[in-house]
């Protein structure tokens, strides 16, 4: 099968790392659960030149290599690699992130993953490398499954692939399947429920 697997906050734990740049440099005390919101400048309350610094911080070199992993995820992928699964690690993290990201894959394990940069929340408009693939162009890429924790990305996504998409629950994205139980998404909280998902559109 051919899986699409999301980075931040699906195989690393990203919001954990800015919650910290938020205490740490911007004075912001907000907790994992607290983060109801996608759109950390509204969670972080920064206005928008505090959070373009925000992110200018958040997106260093030397930010992104303190990520730490999300548990399961790397082996749940290895034991999928092993099937002889093409695994492609699909981020939205602006390109010039390349760098930082192939090496942070590498330094945790995720090894023979191809890192796809995906134009998710149209801020990669005037990016100067064309290595960035619009989200519309998704589909011809043709994924057995999808494993996202945006909400917005997620209902894209399972409008395109109907009850192959995961939504990785999160406490930004708990409104969606209270809101609307019907959407086509599968729900999973940790890597052992992604991969019983994986295992049940495998058969
Ligand atoms: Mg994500």
């Amino acid at each position: 099968m051919k899986i699409y697997v999301d980075l931040d906050d699906v195989i690393a734990d990203t919001v954990s790392s800015f919650l910290v740049i938020g205490r740490e440099r911007f004075g912001q005390n907000v907790q994992y659960q607290e983060v109801d919101s996608f759109d950390l400048s509204t969670t972080l309350r920064l206005e928008p030149a505090a959070y373009e610094q925000f992110m200018k911080i958040a997106h260093e070199p030397a930010t992104l290599l303190r990520i730490e992993p999300i548990a399961g995820a790397k082996e749940v992928i290895a034991r999928c690699q092993e099937r002889g699964d093409e695994i492609v690690v699909a981020t939205g993290r602006p390109s010039y992130c390349a760098e930082a990201s192939s090496q942070w894959l590498f330094d945790h394990g995720f090894i023979g993953t191809k890192l796809l940069f995906v134009d998710k929340y149209a801020h990669s408009r005037d990016d100067s490398l064309s290595t960035v693939v619009p989200l519309e162009l998704i589909p011809e890429m043709e994924f057995d499954i999808a494993i996202e924790d945006s909400p917005d990305v997620a209902k894209y996504l399972a409008g395109l692939m109907p009850r192959r998409v995961v939504l990785v629950s999160r406490p930004w994205n708990r409104y969606v399947f209270t809101s609307n139980p019907q959407l086509p998404l599968l729900a999973a909280d940790t890597w052992e429920e992604i991969s019983a998902r994986i295992e049940e559109l495998r058969r």
